[in-house]
Parts: C-alpha cells; structure tokens; sequence
C-alpha cells in the first residue's frame, strides 16, 4: 500500500509554492519522488523556497489574477514535461472585517486571485491533458470557512465556497477523461497569512475555537494534500476534505 502514495516520475505544479502550505506541500511532493514546479509572484521568496526544497524544485513566477500570464506559464512549464498534478494553493484572504465594510476592489481581488487562478490554472493544465490523453490530479486549497461560516470573512469564505462548488463540477465533467479534481478544507494554520490576525484582540478567541486547541502548522495540511494528488486516492474525486483539527465540529 504505501506505494501507492509514491510521485516517483511525477511532475506537479504548487500554485503559491514559495511560503507556508504550498512550500510544505511541495516539500512533501519532492520527498515523495516528484520533481516540482512552485509559482508565486515575489521573484526572492520563490528563489528561496527552491534552494530550501533542492535539485528537484523549478521556480516560475506568475499573477494568479491574471489569466494571460497562467496560460503563459503552463505553456512554459508543459515544455519542461507534463503537468500530472496541479495543487492550486494560492490564496489571500488580505481584509477581516465586516461585509459592510469592504471595498469593492478588495473584493475582486480576492475573486480574481482565489476564483478566477484556481479556474483558470486548472482549465489551462485539463486541456493540455485531454489533447495528451493523460491522466491528472488537480488538488485545490480551498477553506473550511467556505462550508461553515466565519465572521468578517465574507468575500474570502465566498470565494471558497466557489472553490468547492467548482471542484464537484470539474470533477464531474472530467472524470471520463481521467482526470481526478479534490479539495482540502484547512481550517487555521499558522502561516504569514494569520500571523498577525493571531497576535490581534481576536487571536484567543480563534484559537479558543478550535476543539484541538491549536493552530496546524503548515506540514500537517500536506499529507492530505499527498494522498489527494497520488494513486492512494485513485478513485476519489470530487472529495472536499476537511483538515481543520475539529473547528467546524464547535
Ligand atoms: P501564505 O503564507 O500567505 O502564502 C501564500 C502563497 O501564495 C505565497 O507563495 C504567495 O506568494 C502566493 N500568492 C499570493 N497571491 C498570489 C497571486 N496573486 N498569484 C500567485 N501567487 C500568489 O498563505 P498560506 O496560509 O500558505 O495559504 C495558502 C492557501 O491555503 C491559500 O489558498 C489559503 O486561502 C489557504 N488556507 C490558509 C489557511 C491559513 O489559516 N493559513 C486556512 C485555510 C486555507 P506571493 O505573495 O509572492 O505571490
């Protein structure tokens, strides 16, 4: 069995890979044999993250907001080799506050980032598969606040309930063509991302809302991610899986 869970040979792509889940993600992936190609947009972080995973990390930088440069680099990574797994990791959740008072340009960036990236990442790399006639494993990072609601999270909880929502229709219209597309729902892990909002007046309270008592640090959201992506979860597809250390059980 635990073979099964080998990337030996694989190549993935961690959307996001220069820091927090996507880093550990792909240090995960690389320990399980796969040679791995991060992206994110700072040029210094990712140049970082590749000399932390070594020899088998490429770095790529490219905007999730911007459709033209993920067409562009899918187009450059598929000529290193095919894509066998796309992990759509990169996200921003960069307000928390109340619905009332967010702006209309924060609210479409974080659509244009977590929404439209993860879309169009993954049409990108599905179509360059079906022409393949290759098999694929596409894993989005999605959030447990996109299927129980959390107060001012409005637009960043909405854009992941989009995400689950969009993983249950991929999968379901690319299923035929053996190309497998699941979720992961983190609750709080202790990234960049929540440093500074666990260290607020609200950060005894998230933590207090945790039936764990903890925060996740980052490594504990990739092995979800590895058997998600491997031939462990073969016939799972669709799947939105919860990793959130008993938050939504409160
Ligand atoms: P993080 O530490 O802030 O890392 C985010 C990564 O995404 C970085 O590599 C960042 O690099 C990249 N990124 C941000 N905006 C981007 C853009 N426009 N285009 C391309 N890359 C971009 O965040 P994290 O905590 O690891 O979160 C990763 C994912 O997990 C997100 O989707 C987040 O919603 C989800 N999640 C996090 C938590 C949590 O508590 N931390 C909980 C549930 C779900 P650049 O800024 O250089 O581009």
């Amino acid at each position: 069995m635990a073979d099964r869970f080998t990337l030996e040979g694989k190549t993935a792509v961690v959307t996001g890979g220069s820091r927090g889940i996507g880093l550990e993600i792909a240090r995960a992936f690389i320990d399980a044999g796969a040679r791995v190609i991060i992206t994110a947009r700072g040029e210094e972080a990712l140049n970082q993250a590749v000399r932390s995973l070594g020899p088998n990390a490429i770095a790529k930088q490219c905007d999730n907001a911007d459709p033209a440069q993920i067409a562009y680099t899918v187009a450059e990574a598929w000529r290193i080799g095919p894509i066998d797994i796309l992990v759509n990791n990169a996200g921003i959740s960069p307000f928390y506050k109340r619905a009332e008072l967010v702006e209309v340009d924060e609210f479409s960036d974080v659509m244009d980032v977590n929404v439209r990236g993860t879309y169009f990442w993954s049409v990108e790399v599905a179509k360059r598969l079906f022409e393949a006639n290759l098999p694929g494993s596409i894993v989005n990072v999605s959030s447990v606040v996109g299927i129980e609601p959390a107060e001012r999270l409005g637009a960043y909880a909405a854009s992941k309930a989009a995400i689950n929502q969009l993983t249950k229709v991929m999968a379901l219209e690319w299923a035929d063509r053996q190309v497998r597309m699941n979720a992961i729902a983190p609750g709080w892990v202790d990234t960049d991302f929540t440093s500074d909002l666990m260290v607020s007046r609200h950060g005894a309270q998230i933590q207090g809302s945790i039936a764990m008592g903890r925060i996740a640090r980052a490594d504990e959201i990739a092995g979800a991610a590895l058997y998600l992506a491997s031939d462990a979860s073969s016939y799972v597809t669709g799947t939105v899986l919860v990793v959130d250390g008993g938050w939504s059980l409160k």
